[in-house]
């Protein structure tokens, strides 16, 4: 960090105010000194939405300790938010993308210079307090850290945390080792290793602030601290014990050590080497003093910053920043006026239409759900107002608020309910006839403007849009089986489909809380079409003799959530079936419709639906979902052996994924998606692609497209599956990426 001698700035000083009191406004704040002496510096970084630890941030609290250094010392100072609601919600990410191209020593220099700005702010003779009203995240929880105290408020929208580790990162400034002095070790492991955040009350019960107001009452508690810690100076007390060592017994550390570790690795499977870095460093800072302690804090730091895991998820949280700004079509008039709708409606009640439905209350919607069958909504609403009041914090539905949502789901049997539906989505059950119908009245009831959307997993858009008469105004809408954990939505774009109804699906998608992808109409759409190649290959290796546990298991240590075996079981054999009957029709030449999965099917063995599929699923196996089922299908197999092949795990991962690579290339070159990183968001926000590799195509550049070509050889003997595509040699020759 460059330092800027007091002055310079032409933005700088403004003159004393009548009253005898000063201001100094600088770019990114501006610093108010009452008549009694207490300076509140107002924080309010430009160009961004939120705050967030700019250069330019830091050179104007430099500044601002410049000036307050010159004249008569303040009384205190408080340090807060010019936006409400948002204290600082982190590092600015096109700082950390520079680090991520910079050399360790001079990121360890970075780091000890940002720590040297806060010990100033942590060693003038008077005392600071941080009111911290919003969101007080990452660097941003760092500068209230080198506060003497902080206050927090109530509001729900304040949370503070050290989310680096979502990043692959960890605190660089001094979290890992002041945060353990002020609430303990444990609780600092956890609160940093985990990235979760805590909110206003947590964060006083655990002595990370000194108390919890209404944000009205924030300024004022602030005061009253500056007075109580200048009257016996206790902010110096404070200063020392944060600056000594962490008075824990060797005994209690080892313990913590070793039970964290054992938590860490559960969590991250290995692959994640950040929380397990956190870590080492809090028990390596604790028998030291805060001074040596962060400089094991910046030397992890750099450790981690110039990792391919921090690269790859910092790519992922760009690619999710670009998604949400995407209005998903070109820019123009249906980019720039897009009216969100305002009284959708779902029609089917099954598993997705309740989960659609759900996510729209969640979501604060009031929603109307048609069903044809009366039977079927009583059996969808009680799930449906759970889902929807689901307290991710209790881990229970909350009963009042379930009560409250209740009165915003209207629900019917006739679609005449939809007269008023501005947005209508149909996820009646997967047969053509029905939907055709369906949509065709759909249309003769709702108005001229309201957008129509189906969430068919195989029906063309093209087909189904014959039914209307105005087809620009329908599309695809196709959401992930369970919707509430899956984030990822397909927005279907048929070929007459308008841009306004593209945006519009889009903006409402969003307002989900989903990650809308705009995919052209082509059977599987995307996501299916990705995923049909993984599955397929998982049946074939099972037909050569290997092991349903040993592939399922390879997949898993890749970082995959569930096998391909396990996904079959989850999707339904039936449903994976179908879907495969079309996959197959369209994209036979290297894939074909695999007779196992018949075979299971006539045997009653759907998946975990009917208690078996490639693993037996009963309901006595709390503890273990699914157990090895192996001897049980071999009979239902042997009908279809291949001959016999030797496959090591890592031809087992290959196998596995680069068919998937080989089909993304397809995609890419039949225009369906708009480009690479489409594809990765879409492996990752449905398939559960591991992010710590970046996304599939991200994965394929670390390979580079000459290896991934020199790994498919010894696969060729399979068929045109494993063929590398004309897009795939052109970048093995060229040595391109694929993705930029
Ligand atoms: P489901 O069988 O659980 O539910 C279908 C519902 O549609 C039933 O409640 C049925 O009563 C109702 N229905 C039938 N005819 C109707 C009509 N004329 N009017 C109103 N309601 C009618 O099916 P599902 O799994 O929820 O699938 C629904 C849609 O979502 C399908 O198009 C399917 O392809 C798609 N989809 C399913 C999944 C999945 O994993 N299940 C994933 C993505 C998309």
């Amino acid at each position: 960090m460059s330092t800027r001698p007091h002055g310079d700035r032409d933005t700088g000083d403004v003159p004393a105010g009548s009253d005898g009191a000063e201001s100094w406004v600088f770019e990114t704040l501006r610093a108010d000194c009452d008549p009694a002496g207490i300076v509140t510096a107002t924080i309010h970084v430009p160009g961004h939405r939120h705050n967030v630890v700019t250069q330019t941030f830091l050179l104007d609290l430099e500044a601002l300790l410049d000036q307050l250094d010159t004249g008569l010392p303040p009384l205190g100072l408080i340090l807060a938010s010019g936006r409400p609601g948002s204290f600082f919600s982190g590092a600015d990410i096109g700082r950390l993308e520079t680090l991520l191209r910079a050399a360790p020593p001079d990121i360890e220099w970075i780091c000890q210079a940002g720590r040297d700005l806060f010990a100033r702010l942590a060693s003038r003779p008077w005392p600071s307090v941080a009111v911290i009203d919003g969101a007080c995240l990452g660097g941003g929880l760092e500068i209230a850290l080198a506060c003497d105290a902080r206050i927090t408020t109530s509001a729900p929208h304040t949370a503070l945390g050290f989310p680096e580790v979502k990043l692959g990162l960890m605190p660089g400034w001094g979290g890992t080792v002041l945060l353990p002095r002020l609430v303990g070790p444990g609780a600092a492991v956890e609160m940093i290793a985990a990235g979760e955040s805590i909110d206003g009350p947590t964060a006083a019960r655990l002595g990370l602030a000194d108390a919890c107001v209404p944000p009205q009452q924030a300024m004022a508690a602030a005061r009253s601290l500056i007075d109580w810690l200048r009257a016996d100076n206790s902010h110096m007390a404070r200063r020392r014990r944060l600056a000594g060592t962490v008075d824990i017994d060797p005994a209690e550390r080892d313990f913590l050590a070793a039970t964290s570790a054992a938590v860490i690795a559960g969590r991250t499977g290995g692959h994640y080497p950040a929380p397990p870095a956190v870590l080492d460093t809090i028990i390596a800072g604790l028998d030291l003093r805060a001074t040596a302690a962060a400089k094991i804090e910046s030397k992890a730091f750099a450790r981690l910053v110039t990792s391919p895991v921090a690269r790859n998820l910092v790519r992922v949280f760009r690619l999710g920043e670009r998604n949400r700004r995407d209005t998903g079509v070109a820019a123009g008039d249906a980019a720039g006026t897009v009216t969100t709708p305002t009284r959708p409606a779902v029609v089917g009640a099954g598993i997705m239409g309740a989960g659609i439905a759900a996510a729209h209350l969640r979501s604060g919607f009031a929603v109307s759900l048609i069903d044809i069958d009366r039977d079927a909504l009583a059996r969808a609403v009680p799930g449906i107002l759970e889902e929807a009041a689901w307290d991710r914090a209790t881990r229970r539905a909350d009963p009042a608020r379930a009560g409250a949502l209740a009165g915003q789901l209207r629900t019917a049997t006739q679609t005449s309910l939809l007269s008023d539906a501005d947005l209508v989505i149909e996820s009646a059950v997967e047969r053509s006839d029905v939907k055709l119908t369906l949509l065709r009245d759909i249309e003769t009831v709702v108005g001229p403007t309201a957008v129509i959307a189906t969430n068919t997993s195989t029906n063309p858009i093209a087909r189904l849009a014959r039914a209307l008469r105005d087809p620009g105004r329908f599309c695809g809408l196709h959401f992930f089986n369970p919707v509430r954990r899956m984030t990822l939505v397909e927005v279907v774009r048929g070929p007459a489909t308008t841009d306004a109804t593209v945006a519009v699906a889009v903006a409402h998608a969003k307002l989900l809380g989903k990650c809308p992808i705009v995919v052209q109409d082509s059977p599987g759409f995307l996501v299916n079409r990705l995923l049909m190649p993984y599955l397929h290959e998982s049946v074939e290796m099972l037909r050569e003799g290997t092991p349903a546990t040993r592939i399922d298991r390879v997949a898993r240590r890749f970082g995959m959530p569930l096998g391909p075996l396990e996904l079959y079981d989850l999707i339904g054999l039936d449903t994976a079936f179908y879907a495969g009957l079309v996959l197959a029709e369209a994209y036979g030449d290297r894939i074909e419709a695999s007779p196992v999965i018949p075979a299971l099917v006539r045997a009653g063995r759907l998946g975990r639906k009917s208690g078996g599929g490639f693993y037996d699923h009963s309901h006595d196996r709390a503890e273990r979902p699914q157990a090895d089922a192996s001897a049980t299908i071999a009979p239902l197999v042997a009908p279809y052996r291949l001959p016999e092949r030797s496959t090591p795990d890592a031809s087992i991962a290959d196998r596995l994924f680069l068919p998937v690579v080989l089909e993304a290339t397809r995609v890419l070159e039949e225009g369906i998606v708009r480009d690479g990183n489409d594809v990765d968001l879409a492996m990752i926000h449905a398939l559960g692609f591991p992010p710590f590799r970046g996304g599939l195509l991200a994965w394929a550049d670390a390979l580079g497209a000459a290896e991934i070509v020199r790994r498919l050889e010894p696969l060729a003997d399979l068929g045109p599956r494993m063929q590398p595509t004309p897009r795939l040699l052109a970048l093995a020759a060229s040595g391109g990426r694929f993705t930029e």
